[in-house]
C-alpha cells in the first residue's frame, strides 16, 4: 500500500500511467466511506454512478475515522484501516478504473473530505475537470455541517445518489439550509436511483452469525472477509443429515 499523497492503488506519478487511468481526460469520481465492509450497494452506487456520469475513474477513499461514526474503542468501532482497505482492494482488484486511495488511513485522524480532495488536487491525481463527490442520500442531514463545507463545494461536483426512502425530500431540506450558491450543486447533482437496501452494519450482523451474506457481499470481498477472519464470519457448516450447524461468532 502507498504511502504518499499519491496512494490511490495503482498510483505511480508516471504520465503514462495516468494517462492509461484516464486522468485529464473523463472525469473523476471520488467515493468516501468507513466501507466496513464494501457491500452490493455501494457497488451499484458506483456503477450507477460512473455510468451516468461518464467516469474515467472512481476512487474509493476509506476514512481513517469517519466524524460521522463511533470513535475508537466505542462500541461500533470501525475495523481497522489494514483490513477495510484489504476489503476495498479485493473489490477493485477485478475492474480496471476503479482504485483506492489511502489518503485517509494514512492521513489518520478524524478523516474529512476538503483535506483528502486538496491532497489529491495538489497531487495531481483528479485530473483537469473538477472531480464528482459521490454521497449516499443517507449522509445529506448531517452535510451542512461537515468541515469546511464551502471549500468543498467549491472545489467538487457533489452527486447525491437516491439512497433512503425520502432521498428528494431530505434534499430539499438540506437545501432550504444552505445558502443558494452551496444549495444550487447539491440540487443539480441529484441522482435517483431505485434504493438497494443493504447496509455494512447489517452485513456485519449477519457474518457475525455465520449467514451467507449471498450476493450482498461480492465474492472478492467475501474471500477477504474469510482469509482475515473479519467479522467472527464463520460459515455454517452442513451436517451428513443435512442440517445446518451454526459457525456463529466466536465465544
Ligand atoms: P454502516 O452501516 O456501517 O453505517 P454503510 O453501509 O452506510 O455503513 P458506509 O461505508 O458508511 O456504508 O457508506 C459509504 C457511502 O456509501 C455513503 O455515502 C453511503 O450513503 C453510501 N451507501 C452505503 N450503503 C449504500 C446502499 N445500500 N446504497 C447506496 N449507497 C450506499
Amino acid at each position: 500500500m502507498g504511502s504518499s499523497p499519491d496512494s490511490s492503488r495503482d498510483g505511480t506519478a508516471d504520465s503514462e500511467a495516468r494517462a492509461a487511468r484516464g486522468v485529464g481526460a473523463r472525469p473523476v469520481g471520488l467515493f468516501g466511506g468507513t466501507f466496513d465492509p464494501p457491500h452490493a450497494g455501494h457497488v451499484h452506487l458506483a456503477e450507477s454512478a460512473q455510468a451516468a456520469l461518464g467516469l474515467g475513474r472512481l476512487i474509493f477513499v476509506p476514512a481513517a475515522r469517519s466524524p460521522h461514526k463511533p470513535a475508537p474503542g466505542a462500541p461500533g468501532e470501525a475495523s481497522a484501516a489494514g483490513d477495510r482497505l484489504a476489503l476495498l482492494e479485493a473489490l477493485c482488484a477485478p475492474r480496471i478504473d476503479w482504485s483506492v486511495s489511502t489518503v485517509e488511513t494514512d492521513r489518520g485522524g478524524t478523516s474529512y473530505m476538503i483535506d483528502t480532495v486538496e491532497t489529491l488536487l495538489a497531487a495531481g491525481e483528479l485530473g483537469a475537470a473538477p472531480p464528482y463527490l459521490l454521497l449516499g442520500g443517507d449522509q445529506l442531514p448531517g452535510f451542512h455541517s461537515w468541515h469546511r463545507l464551502e471549500d468543498l463545494l467549491a472545489l467538487v461536483r457533489p452527486v447525491v445518489v437516491h439512497r433512503g426512502r425520502d432521498a428528494a425530500g431530505q434534499l430539499e431540506a438540506l437545501a432550504a439550509s444552505l445558502a443558494p450558491e452551496l444549495a444550487a450543486p447539491l440540487r443539480a447533482g441529484f441522482l435517483d436511483l431505485p434504493p438497494v437496501d443493504i447496509s455494512s452494519t447489517e452485513l456485519r450482523q449477519r457474518l457475525g452469525r455465520g449467514e451467507d451474506p449471498g450476493a450482498d457481499l461480492p465474492q472478492e470481498v467475501l474471500a477477504v472477509v474469510r482469509a482475515r477472519s473479519l467479522y467472527g464470519f464463520k460459515p455454517r457448516e452442513a451436517t451428513p443429515q443435512g442440517e445446518v450447524k451454526s459457525g456463529g461468532p466466536p465465544g
